[in-house]
């Protein structure tokens, strides 16, 4: 028989409980046997839930406090020196240590995974690693879903995805020589699960839709001729997220029992898998989109499924979802705002388990057993394909008409650098922030007061007003050079502005986990998009009105609205792209004509939007990169364009950053001890750039020797005139407590280096 299965389910609880539990263990007002609780109660709702919806293969495992790249390293005991871990088993406070960082041991470094906006903690390896079992948590795991009387399918991260994940501070060790000694490890893990009465285990092995070298492939069929050697377990092999291309031979090739594939992503390689799976091999179709929100087209997915059981036979064929549903929002019942035609669109996790149970369905029994659900899906797609809502012939006119000349500033940079120096009087080494100050409680709160209409638009107006006189003050007494002004007014980056867009639709409670306790709520593009009216305007010229200094506007650029938004599937990513830089482009002229000297475009997206095969990268940076242009460039020569990026490893995309022409970018470094430098060594950064100085994903506050030392570091490869400092990111998860003195601190480094200079 056809099993319906899933990779993964959201861990974020219905009402975000993990969130609340975390935070409050975080902040010592919850036990750690609470937090417990909490993770354990998500755990077995989650499980009964699939196990209901008619789920065959449940996963366990999927779960994790924090993130399970991080797990795995908990689970092998990988846990690096500076956390003085010598217990037995890595318990929560190592772990999270390990997350969040200590006053004492900086946090392990934290990136994107893969090309979406949940993030992993890197894994750090060094030569003398030694791995050994210290968490039992997927046995726990699956252990304790029986307990509930439910078979689980455990998933554990591979051991190829782990160590490639991973990095090391020494550039002549190459992680991968660790496979061995970490495969023992993964045979202990295996051996225990078949010992608590687990019969498929995932394997999730996502480097596979990366580019591999040859040593990469071979240690692949090591690695697994070695597992399904040591066990008996049936092992599934899921990779996700683009087409194998090149390494779907390999994989196929493995001597495991299932291999997974990403149908909706690389719906092609489908046939040739048929046409080269061996004789046992089950597959696993990705048919039901694990990163996307749209309801799936049941017709065209049960084709996809039907093809495979005629080639396979129904035993060897498991329905899926696309990947772990991770990404996408739990439940759109708790939708109470959205219009039935809209909801009529869409499916989240909860909705996607159906869609995946009534295609298996359909799969054994037939079309027939499936009529109803048939007819209403192809009737729901007809009716969204057909909507007036989606089209606007304004926007695409507009879109289609955009010249080479509107993405190109007036002037080069030089020319255009004098022009703002005579206008923006900034010492050597200015400094400023990123733009997010403190979202405290009040400002959280007296937003929601507004939300609820408790509280008028007159009074919150006031409320913002403060908050922004507040933080103008306070940079000035600092002394920051160019200040921001705060954007207390937005929830969030993108969500602000998905709100005052047209061709956006925003959720109450469609949450997915971003990294560790912080989430958010990608706004859904359904349509064209167009700015009805100013979006950011009234605060930017209200702070520039309380002091002489210069104010940054502030606006999201238009990769990371999209990138972080859900898109339409039903125009290319570049068109949608296309339209919110021209909306921005509007706002941006909006910016200069009301008195910003400076306006602050982020693209912390830019790079995650890369995509996966290296051979893909060039066009996606073309229009990328042009879209950046088209919402820059309209300003005049005087007026001062920044951007900022986030999550390093810019070295192998900087000649695109540098093609933004942005006339400063601030970019992230510190928590990579400013590896990002080594890209200038051999490319001259042509404009002015600000590495990050302060990280701002833990508490700890930055020494002004550190900073400097950091600062110094940086003029060796850049010149001293190009360099700003400013911290990593936005502030906004952080406390006053902690930011002010940190600022101060980025202040003296600042001026100590001027002194140097001058001396
Ligand atoms: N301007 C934004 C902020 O400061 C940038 C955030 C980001 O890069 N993620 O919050
Ligand atoms: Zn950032």
């Amino acid at each position: 028989m056809v099993k319906a299965t899933n990779l993964g389910y959201p861990r974020i609880g219905p009402r975000r409980e993990l969130k609340t539990a975390l935070e409050g263990c975080w902040s010592g007002r919850l036990a750690a046997a609470e937090l417990g609780a909490a993770a354990q109660a998500i755990r077995g709702a989650n499980w009964r839930l699939q196990a209901e919806l008619g789920i065959d293969h449940v996963p366990c495992n999927d779960f994790s406090l924090y993130d399970q790249v991080l797990d795995t390293a908990a689970m092998v005991g990988a846990v690096p020196e500076r956390f003085a871990w010598d217990g037995d088993s890595v318990g929560l406070e190592t772990l999270f240590a390990m997350a969040r960082g200590t006053q004492d041991a900086p946090p392990m470094e934290m990136t994107k995974w893969f090309d979406t906006n949940y993030h992993y903690i890197v894994p750090e390896f060094e030569p003398a690693q030694r791995f050994r079992l210290a968490s039992r948590k997927p046995i726990d795991e699956f252990e304790e879903a029986k307990a509930l009387g439910i078979e689980t399918r455990p998933v554990l991260v591979g051991p190829l995805s782990f160590l490639l994940l991973g990095k090391s501070r020494d550039d002549a060790f190459a992680p991968i020589s660790l496979l061995d000694e970490l495969l023992a490890v993964y045979e202990q893990v295996l051996a225990g699960l078949a010992e608590a009465g687990a019969a498929w285990v995932q394997i999730d092995e996502p480097i596979l839709a990366l580019d591999l070298d040859a040593d990469a492939r071979a240690a692949f069929a090591h690695a697994y001729a070695r597992l399904a050697g040591a066990t008996k377990l049936r092992l599934l092999v899921t990779s996700y997220f683009e087409d194998l291309g090149d390494n779907l031979a390999l994989a196929l090739s493995l001597p495991v029992a299932g291999v997974h594939l990403d149908l909706v992503r690389g719906p092609d390689q489908l046939d040739r898998a048929l046409d080269a799976a061996p004789a046992d091999l089950t597959l696993s179709l990705g048919v039901v989109d694990g990163r996307n929100v749209w309801r799936t087209d049941l017709g065209r997915a049960l084709g996809v499924v039907e093809r495979a059981v005629e080639k396979l036979g129904r035993e060897r064929v498991l329905v899926a979802p696309s990947c772990s549903l991770l990404h996408v929002p739990l439940d759109f019942d708790a939708e109470t705002g959205l219009d039935d035609e809209l909801k009529g669109w869409l499916a989240f996790a909860k909705q996607k388990l159906s869609e995946l149970a009534v295609l298996a369905k359909g799969a054994n029994e037939g079309r027939a057993a499936m009529a109803g659900a048939l007819a209403e899906s192809d009737a729901a797609i007809e009716r969204r394909r057909a909507s007036p809502r989606i089209h606007s012939p304004a926007v695409k006119q507009r879109a289609a008409a955009v010249t080479d000349d509107m993405l190109r500033r007036q002037s080069p940079f030089a020319q255009r650098r004098q022009a703002q120096r005579a206008r923006i009087d900034l010492p050597a080494f200015p400094t400023t922030t990123i733009g997010s100050f403190p979202q405290t409680a009040e400002v959280r709160e007296a937003r929601a007061q507004y939300r609820r209409g408790e509280r008028d638009s007159a009074s919150y107006q006031a409320f913002l007003e403060a908050e922004i006189a507040k933080a103008v003050r306070l940079q000035e007494e600092i002394g920051l050079d160019v200040l921001v002004h705060g954007e207390f007014e937005r929830n969030d980056m993108v969500q602000y502005f998905g709100e005052k867009l047209d061709g956006f639709l925003v959720t109450k409670a469609g949450w997915v986990q971003s990294y560790g306790s912080r989430y958010v709520k990608p706004p859904i593009i359904y349509g064209d998009i167009a700015r009805p009216s100013q979006m950011t305007v009234k605060w930017s010229r209200y702070a520039q009105s309380l002091t002489e200094r210069p104010i940054k506007g502030m606006l999201t650029g238009p990769v990371t609205i999209m990138q972080w938004s859900f898109v339409r599937d039903d125009q290319p990513r570049a068109e949608t792209c296309k339209q919110i830089a021209l909306a921005l482009r509007d706002e941006v002229l909006d910016l200069e004509a009301a008195g910003l000297r400076i306006v602050q475009i982020d693209e912390p997206a830019l790079r995650e939007g890369l995509p996966l095969h290296r051979a893909d990268w060039d066009g996606y940076l073309k229009w990328a990169v042009e879209c950046f242009r088209l919402a820059s460039s309209g300003v005049r020569d005087e007026t001062q364009i920044h951007s900022h990026m986030c999550y390093s490893e810019f070295n192998d995309i900087i000649s695109s950053i540098a093609a933004m022409d942005a006339d400063v970018i601030s970019i992230e470094a510190s928590r990579s001890q400013m590896e990002l430098l080594e890209s200038f060594t051999d490319f001259e950064y042509p404009n002015e750039i600000g590495p990050g100085v302060y990280d701002i994903h833990s508490p700890r506050v930055p020494p002004d020797d550190e900073i400097v030392r950091l600062l110094t570091r940086a003029s060796e490869v850049l010149d001293a005139d190009q360099l700003w400092v400013n911290p990593d990111c936005g502030l906004k998860t952080r406390g006053w407590a902690e930011v002010k003195p940190s600022l101060v601190n980025m202040v003296a480094a600042a001026r100590r280096l001027r002194a140097l200079r001058v001396a």
